[in-house]
């Protein structure tokens, strides 16, 4: 490993691998080998791939560097990600969750870990009292989501890290959509940041995966650390160096999908079928000031009302031609999303909202094609 104190848009290019030593190549090769020798010939601490793994160690470490914390383990997916912090946890304790957490994320509690006797409480995660009020003695853990998904709301990180350290729990931050560009919660004091990196870190809407970062490498670190071991819910050499490939362009794409986002949002937030936008770059968004002070950017992703209702919402999505009607974001393409259908029974989406990902395709191309899209309502 090399030793590097560079900033983020240059550790992303480069990672943290050295430069291979057989051939020079400028990138880590793949590594497709599940056991590795020991004793006479290497030097190196490798032995099996699901203990750890030197394509994996590249990405771990690198994200680790960008969020700024000590250590970080990767996963095959965001839930299993989420799953594996869940899992150190042990039956009883209490977690508290946003009402508008991430929908899948909300079936792994209540379908799986409350059959494990996970005590789970749901507040406003914007509103403290609310959550000061949810605490327990055997609260372990206070998950935050930051913008949310899909109602984009921003969730004061601090004063929630200072409520979860009051009372000894853990403070944990999906970072999804906030993406390590735009946010990094450990510096507001948060303990774990989470990432499916399925999304904007990988970028290309082409690989599954997840990361927890870790800001110490404490117990509950290590933890996780056998956890990953030992469950072994780990992606595979080749979904890794592909994740460490869309790294290398990430601050690029979050940028340009930044600015295309503001330039749709403050056009939809006009637009006469366009009944609210959701955006923390909108300055009736109401927590636009903590966005501001919290977030270099307002993010790549927002939600509006298609005035009217389901039917008129689900028709807009169905006439883009440019934009992909497609579940998932944070990817190269521009995509749009009739939440409420998606999510079925238990969803906090209002019938009428569209979630959309703003990719990287030319802003004005975007909006004449959500402008033919709107105005067959008119
Ligand atoms: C997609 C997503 C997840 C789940 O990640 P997967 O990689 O699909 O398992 C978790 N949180 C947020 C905010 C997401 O958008």
């Amino acid at each position: 490993m090399k030793k590097i104190k560079y900033r983020q848009e240059t550790l992303a290019v480069h990672g943290t691998a050295t430069t291979d030593e057989a051939t020079g190549s400028i990138n880590q090769p793949l590594y497709l080998s599940t056991t590795f020798e020991r004793g006479k010939n290497v030097s190196s601490d490798f032995a099996y791939s699901r203990e750890s793994h030197p394509n994996r160690e590249n990405l771990e470490a690198t994200l680790a560097l960008l969020e700024g914390g000590e250590r970080a383990f990767c996963f095959s997916s965001g839930l299993a990600a989420m799953s594996a912090l869940l899992q150190s946890l042990k039956a009883g304790d209490h977690i508290i969750i946003p009402r508008d957490i991430y929908f899948g994320a909300k079936n792994l509690i209540k379908n799986i870990w409350e059959r494990w006797n996970l005590d789970c409480s749901i507040v406003d995660m914007t509103d403290l009292e609310q959550l000061k009020m949810a605490l327990r003695d055997t609260t372990k853990l206070i998950w935050v989501e930051s913008p949310s998904n899909p109602l984009i709301s921003v969730v004061d990180l601090k004063k929630v890290a200072e409520i979860a350290h009051h009372c000894g729990a853990l403070s944990v931050c999906d970072n999804t959509l906030g993406t390590p560009v735009l946010q990094n919660p450990i510096d507001f004091g948060m303990d774990v940041v989470m990432h499916s990196t399925t999304k904007a870190i990988n970028g290309h809407s082409d690989v599954l995966g997840g990361v927890l970062v870790f800001a110490k490498d404490d117990v509950h670190c290590q933890r996780v650390k056998e956890i990953q071991a030992s469950a072994g819910a780990v992606p595979s050499p080749f979904d890794c160096m592909m994740i460490q490939r869309g790294l290398q362009t990430l601050s690029l794409r979050v940028q340009k999908q930044c600015e295309n986002a503001q330039i749709l949002c403050d056009y939809l937030d006009q637009h006469e079928a366009v009944e609210h936008v959701y955006y923390p770059g909108l300055k009736s968004h109401p927590q636009h000031e903590l966005a501001k002070h919290q977030m270099k950017g307002f993010g790549t992703v927002a939600s509006f009302l298609v005035r009217g209702g389901e039917v008129e919402a689900r028709s807009v999505a169905s006439k883009l031609q440019l934009i992909f009607e497609a579940t998932s974001l944070g990817g190269t393409h521009s995509k749009i999303e009739h939440r409420h259908s998606i999510e079925g029974a238990g969803t906090q989406a209002p019938p009428n909202l569209l979630r959309i990902s703003f990719g990287i395709e030319n802003a004005m191309d975007l909006k004449e094609d959500l402008e033919q899209a709107l105005n067959q309502l008119l």
